[in-house]
This record gives structure tokens, sequence and C-alpha cells, in this order.
């Protein structure tokens, strides 16, 4: 049997959680489910380059909680940001209730009383932030010796905010014996070094080459003027009725375009480190329930989230990190659906372009709009006559 064809049966997982999996009613595994669960079920490390969006958090929750439900040992999920870990904890809860093991979310900006309180109930999976974690291990009201199974996810992102320090010393605190399986979306040489340095020979499944998209998202962009933006963004919205995520720069580019578009009439919520935690979960409810069709979102706010049927993706700002670019896009078309992805570029940014379309290994189609001028990417360099000619023949191309 080809592995496209393997259903959830056949993954070596245990009949009890088996009827539970069965129970969410997927049709059947994702690629990344496919290739990691008969690894994890049998207890060995697996990294797994892969992105939100593609069904990971099953990849190691049902490994993880198969294990855990045989053992008295203890589960732990780090990852990088509050909004991940309650999308996370989400799913890992569906599995585990059945078997009784109690989930805690133990994230940065909330009160660590509520946690102490969360921790009463002797709840067998923690999932965490680093900084949280480290801190409530060094006030003595956590213990990690007794963690049998680690899952690092979204490894790239928490070595990106800086996070190596804290997850080493935790690793350190835990017993040598752990199955640990990593997630990440790409392979960057620092994952690499936590993967040798704190893993046993973990087995590597890919489900694309890393750096690459979603499958199923459609790619274009407009080169505007930055005046011009709010008003391109406006006329595009006029042509999808489905919900929209929007990524910009900063927070105050997120006031700004909200604001817009609420003068619009359209319904908006916002995500950025201008709101508090209880903020940021209702605006994400709010999109998720469909009460408002547009979230504008700035990166850090936006990672992991895990909304299915966002229709589009608007790039109002490009990252400033390009592998950004493929995180942001993998919002839509998530888990099969298809979707669409919309970048904004002023003319000065042609190697903010190149760039990202050198990760993804492909030319994003620049498209022009009926009703609102459209520019043209200058070239990286005062251009000299090799590089005119190469990057007048490409946007050639571009225009077939
Ligand atoms: P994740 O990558 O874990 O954040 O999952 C992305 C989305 O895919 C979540 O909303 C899941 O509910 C959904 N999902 C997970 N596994 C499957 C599956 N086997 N078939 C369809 N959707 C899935």
């Amino acid at each position: 049997m080809t592995t496209e064809n393997l259903r959830f049966r056949d993954l070596g997982i245990a009949p009890d959680l088996l009827k539970v999996v069965e129970g969410l009613r997927y049709s059947a595994p994702t690629p990344i489910q496919r290739k990691a669960i008969p690894i994890g079920v049998e207890g060995k490390d697996v990294v797994g380059v892969a992105q939100t969006g593609t069904g990971k958090t099953l990849a190691f929750g049902i490994p993880m909680v198969q294990g855990l439900s045989r053992s008295r040992m203890k589960g732990l999920v780090l990852l990088p940001t509050r909004e991940l870990a309650v999308q996370v904890n989400e799913t890992i809860a569906k599995l585990e209730r059945p078997f009784r093991l109690g989930s805690a979310v133990l994230i940065g900006g909330e009160s660590v009383r509520n946690q102490v309180q969360r921790l009463r109930a002797r709840p067998r999976i923690l999932i965490a932030t680093p900084g949280r974690l480290n801190d409530l291990i060094e006030q003595g009201i956590v213990r990690v010796d007794d963690v049998g199974v680690v899952v690092l996810d979204e490894a790239d992102r928490m070595l990106d905010m800086g996070f190596y320090p804290q997850i080493e010393r935790i690793l350190r605190l835990i017993p040598r014996g752990r199955q640990t399986m990593l997630f990440s979306a790409t392979m960057a040489p620092e994952v690499l070094k936590i993967a040798t340095a704190h893993m046993r020979i973990p087995i590597r499944v890919e489900i694309a080459p890393s750096g690459s998209m979603a499958e199923n998202v459609s790619q274009e962009m407009f080169v505007v003027r930055r005046e011009t933006k709010s008003r391109m963004l406006v006329e595009l919205l006029k042509q999808y009725a489905g919900s929209v995520l929007i990524f910009v720069r900063t927070r105050r580019a997120a006031h700004k375009v909200a604001a817009v578009l609420r003068l619009e009439r359209h319904a908006v919520s916002e995500i950025h480190a201008d709101r508090s935690l209880a903020q940021r979960q209702a605006a994400l409810a709010a999109f998720k329930s469909g009460r408002a069709r547009i979230l504008v979102a700035t990166d850090i706010a936006a990672r992991g989230i895990d909304v299915i049927g966002i229709e589009l993706v608007v790039n109002y700002d490009l990252p400033d990190d390009p592998e950004n670019y493929v995180h942001r896009i993998g919002r839509t078309a998530r888990a099969g659906k298809s979707g669409h992805a919309i970048s904004l570029a002023t003319p000065d940014q042609g190697q903010d372009v190149r760039r990202i379309e050198g990760i993804i290994r492909m030319s994003i189609p620049k498209s022009e709009h009926p009703d609102v001028p459209t520019e043209r990417l200058a070239p990286d360099r005062p251009a000299g006559f090799t590089s005119h000619v190469r990057s007048f023949g490409r946007l050639g191309r571009r225009r077939r």
C-alpha cells in the first residue's frame, strides 16, 4: 500500500485511542500524520518539518497521548506563543479526555495563581511557553523530572524568539530516556543543533522541501505606492466574500488598517502586541465564529492561528523576515482546502520580493487592477547593463 492511501487505522494507533481519533471524523490522515504517527507511536524520536495548518498537532498529539496512557510519566509541549498554546490544548484535550490525563496551559501574560490552581489537579500534559515554564520550575511549582514525552512545537520560531537558553535548561532537567518530537517549519541550522544535542538519533519526516508553502494556495502580488495601499485593499476586498486574514508589519499599521476597514463597514478584529491575552482571545474567537470576517494581525500575534476556511490572506505589508511569507500564506488553504494569497509590495521592495521568491522557489505573479494604479518593482542595483536586461527579461515573462 502506498502511504497516500493509509487510514488512521493503518498507523499503529492503539484500539482505544483509535476510537477517539476516528470520532474526530477526519476522512483521512494528512501527509505529516501518515509519516510521523507510525514512528511516534513506537516511542522513537521524530523531527517533523511541517508548518501549522498541516495537521502536525495530531501528528505529535496522538503518539504523546498513546504513550502517556500506558505509563505514569508526564508529557510536555513547548511552544512559542500563547495563541498556539491555547489551540494545541484544544486539540490535545479532545484526545486525552477519555483517558483522563488532564492538561494545563502554562504561558506568560496570565496569572501564575490560576496556573498553580490548574496544576493542583495534577495534569499529565503540560503545554507551555519556555519562559513561563522555567519560572515555575525555578519557583518549585512544577517538576519536569517525570516527563517522558517532550514536544518542541514550532522550534524555529522559539529559537527566533530567543528561547534557546530556556529550552536547554528545561531539557537538561528531563530524564534522558524520554521521547522527543520536534516540529519546525524550516530546518534552520539552529534547529538542527537542538536536534543533534538533545535527541536520540531522530527520524526525520518531511512533507515538502523546507521553505515550501502550503499546497493549494494561489498567489499574486500588486506593486503599489505606499499611499495607495489602503485604497487597493478596500477595492480587493470587494471581490471576496469569505474570511480574510490581513498581515501588517507594526501595531500602528494594524490600528490604521482596521480603522480604514471599519469605515468601509467591514466587521474587523485585530490582534497585535498592544492587546492583552484576553483581548487577543476575544478577537480570535470573533474571527473563528465569523462575527468578524476580517482579522488584522502582526506576525508574532498571528503565529499558529488555526482557523479553517480562511479564503484570503493579504500581506498588506511584506514580512520583515522572508521566511514568514511561508507561514503567513499557510494560514489559508489548510488541511486540503484551497485558498488565495495577495501581497502588496511598494516599488522599492524589489529585493524583499526576490528574497521571498527565492525561498518559495517561484516567482509570484504580478497583477494589475482595473481601478487602482499599479507600479513596477525597481531593479535591485542602479541598473548596469546585465542586471537591467535580467530584471527586464523577468518582468517580461511575468506579464504574460
Ligand atoms: P495543525 O497543523 O495541527 O494546526 O492543524 C491544522 C488544522 O487541520 C486544524 O484545524 C485541524 O483540525 C485540521 N486537521 C488536522 N488533522 C486533519 C485531518 N486528518 N484531516 C483534515 N483536517 C485535519
